[in-house]
């Protein structure tokens, strides 16, 4: 087999098999050997049963012991509950797995074992929650490993994917993976190793110090095709013609006037930018970015008014329903609050056929002026009538296709992308290169900062009653809820439970509380039930895993607390309490984190310290050791398969000098030595494996 072949000539993966892989994004082979893990396992020492307290909540154990009975199978709702006991150095722990009633008949009564999982506490009791199980025999040998932890989807088991990699690299029809299309000379040049070891050495790694260094050549191999795949797109931009220069009008001043509030210097700032550069005939590109809860919703507005007085029409595309609909609203009241009469168009997935169609119409038509959406946006069948500016919050959610669909149905549109990814200057000036960027670096003035706490677990209770109080005064508050990874299952019954006891506890001081809970199993028009009805303030306290919708603006709530919070990186957490400190009112964040090392204890407490996105990553960063950087993400969802621009900004560095000198020779990559390079630049812009802008 060869790169190219398609999945289902792994040995072993059949139709059935391959439908799974090709759902996580895997068709061919070469995806497969590029399904990069996104950590990996260390297996550490068995600890006793006794020595586990309800402060353990959530720590990720592993338990020697030996079941003395039979498990026990029921049923609750649509799930299997097995339960059984194991005796550990004299104490009894219970053990409960979900849906996994087999194990009944696997594990026979008087076995010692190795049982893995996370620590749950439910009411003081404490638990071990689905753990996977290992002789002791096994365990000791993995202790010596690293094990690679992958990116699963429903249906795709971490063991079909070691089975075909195992296939794919040692199978008797391996995969020749000994073409490498990045020259010798940059691998020198960089002291990287070939793609061959440094992909091998990924999926089954030799140490920590083999590891990195095939890590580090994966992420020479992202940027350097990154940095590529710009000057491409950037190429084909400039080769357009004139832009349509949308006249500035005073319409937009208006709706500035009915604002409550005056933008801030920095919103001014940028508003002036966008509005000169739009009314030109030279395309504008503009990165917008600016931290949490900065405003630049209004800013996005005021250019989409602009577009429409220019009479031309304008497109403002996110990544959620959610969002979707509440900037629909927030630009309907603030058109009518303004006076300004402007047809909107919303448009998502989840409209009825009727409407949708009748939404296409007037698109098309151009009967509108304004389109708000989801990706429902770049559908095919949505023709536009004169798009002349396309705009897209919350960037790092899409891919550079789908960016470029949308602008591919306009006139050469101006394009504004609203980021609130922190950058320092000198990555941006690499990664957006000629992009232009404005940042709006200035909090409204009204804005108290929010107030930080992080807390051991024994400070739940008096959390609780904070909460309790805040809800009293009219305020709402977020709850973010343990984190499990093991699955979407357990997960979604996790938040379930959690809520349950959460609002128990709240009851004690108010009765009333209205509760409710979200997490990524919900359907799309559930999830948007429950947003919106926190939005109207029907909810107190909204319970959900980390989907909390991105950019989601609920200015009444001003508590988040956050279970777990040592499981986060610092930037991630950032962004979640984004979601308070949006009004006047003072917000608060509170971070629960069992962990009580001194490491833990002195990374978050740099939340407590500040409140700046870009400061939180870097000092995060400084505090981490190499070994650490796998599985946190600084950059989160900003979709590298491996490199993290933070992390990793030394490695950019590279990459972009490499990228340079390659390009002076070559400008067009069309020298035949270059072809190879070429096309892995054309593949990695057709995955859209990296969802950065442009
Ligand atoms: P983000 O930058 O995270 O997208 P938003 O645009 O959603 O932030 O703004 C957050 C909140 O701040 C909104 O309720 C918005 O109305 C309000 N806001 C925006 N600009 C100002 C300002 N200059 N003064 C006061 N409040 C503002
Ligand atoms: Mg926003």
């Amino acid at each position: 087999m060869t790169q190219s072949s398609p999945i289902t000539a792994v040995k072993g993966i059949g139709p059935k098999t391959g439908a799974h892989f090709e759902k996580a994004g895997i068709l061919t082979v070469g995806d497969l050997v590029r399904y990069y893990p996104r950590g990996y396992d260390h297996f550490e020492e068995p600890v006793r049963a006794g020595s586990l307290t309800a402060f353990d909540e959530g720590r990720l154990v592993a338990v020697e012991g030996v079941f003395e009975r039979t498990l026990s199978v029921r049923h609750l709702k649509s799930m299997q509950i097995t339960t059984g006991k194991i005796l550990s150095d004299g104490v009894y722990l219970d053990i409960t797995w979900f849906n996994m009633p087999f194990l009944r008949n696997q594990i026979r009564p008087g076995t010692r074992l190795i049982l893995r999982g996370r620590i749950r506490t439910k009411g003081g009791h404490v638990f071990l929650q689905q753990p996977k199980i290992y002789d002791l025999y096994d365990y000791a040998q993995l202790r010596k490993t690293l094990q690679p932890i992958y990116p699963l989807v429903r249906g795709l088991t971490e063991n079909a994917l070691r089975k075909a990699l195992k296939e794919v690299f040692y199978g008797s029809d391996h995969v020749d993976l000994s073409q490498d299309f990045l020259p010798e000379s940059i691998r020198e040049r960089y002291g990287l190793s070939d793609r061959k070891s440094a992909v091998r050495g990924i999926h089954f790694p030799e140490g920590e110090e083999g590891l990195a260094k095939a890590r580090r050549r994966l992420v020479f191999e992202e940027f350097f095709c990154f940095i590529l795949m710009l000057k491409r797109l950037r190429q084909r931009r400039e080769d357009r013609e004139g832009a349509i220069a949308l006249k500035r009008c005073p319409q937009t001043q208006k709706a500035l006037d009915s604002l409550p509030f005056e933008l801030t210097g920095a919103q001014k700032r940028v508003w002036g930018e966008i509005s000169a550069g739009i009314d030109s005939k030279k395309v504008m590109a503009r990165l917008v970015q600016g931290d949490v809860g900065s405003g630049k919703t209004i800013v996005a507005f005021l250019a989409l008014i602009q577009c429409a007085f220019a009479g031309f029409q304008g497109a403002l595309m996110v990544p959620t329903e959610v969002l979707a609909r509440q900037h629909y609203e927030a630009f309907t009241r603030l058109c009518s609050q303004a006076g300004l009469s402007i047809a909107v168009q919303l448009l998502t997935g989840s409209m009825k056929t009727a409407g949708r169609s009748e939404a296409y119409e007037r698109i098309r038509t151009g009967d509108v002026k304004v389109v708000i959406g989801t990706h429902a946006l770049i559908q095919e069948k949505v023709q536009y009538e004169r798009l002349a500016l396309v705009i897209t919050d919350e960037q790092h959610r899409f891919g550079v296709h789908q960016r470029q669909t949308l602008e591919e149905k306009g006139l050469h549109p101006h394009s504004l992308i609203m980021s609130a990814t922190p950058i320092p200057r000198t990555l941006a000036v690499i990664l957006y290169g000629d992009l232009d960027v404005s940042v709006i670096d200035e909090m409204p003035a009204d804005r108290l900062p929010i107030r930080n706490a992080v807390v051991d677990p024994s400070w739940r209770e008096k959390a609780c009653q904070f909460v309790a109080k805040k809800v009293l005064d009219g305020r709402q508050a977020y709850v973010i809820c343990p984190m499990v990874e093991e699955s979407e299952e357990i997960e979604a019954e996790n938040v379930i439970d959690y809520t349950q006891s959460f609002c128990e506890a709240l009851r004690k001081y108010l009765p009333k509380v209205r509760v409710e809970y979200l997490h990524g199993r919900m359907k799309g028009s559930e999830k948007q039930s429950v947003m919106e009805r926190f939005s109207s303030h029907e909810i107190d306290v909204l319970v959900s895993t980390t989907v909390v919708e991105v950019g989601i603006n609920v200015p009444n709530a001003t508590v988040m607390l956050v279970e777990n919070a040592d499981r986060f990186g610092l930037a991630q957490l950032h962004q979640l309490r984004g979601r308070v400190g949006r009004g006047k009112e003072q917000s608060y964040c509170i971070f629960i984190s069992s962990m009580q090392g001194e490491e833990t204890r002195k990374r978050l407490k740099i939340l407590e310290s500040s409140n700046d996105g870009f400061e939180i990553a870097k000092k995060d960063l400084e505090l981490r050791g190499p070994g650490e950087l796998f599985g946190v993400r600084q950059s989160g969802e900003i979709g590298f398969a491996l490199a993290d621009i933070y992390a990793d900004a030394d490695v950019m560095h590279d990459a972009a000098e490499a990228a340079g000198s390659i390009l002076k020779e070559d400008p067009l990559l069309s020298d035949p030595v270059n072809e190879g390079i070429s096309r892995e630049v054309i593949r990695f812009m057709e995955n859209g494996n990296c969802h950065f802008v442009m």
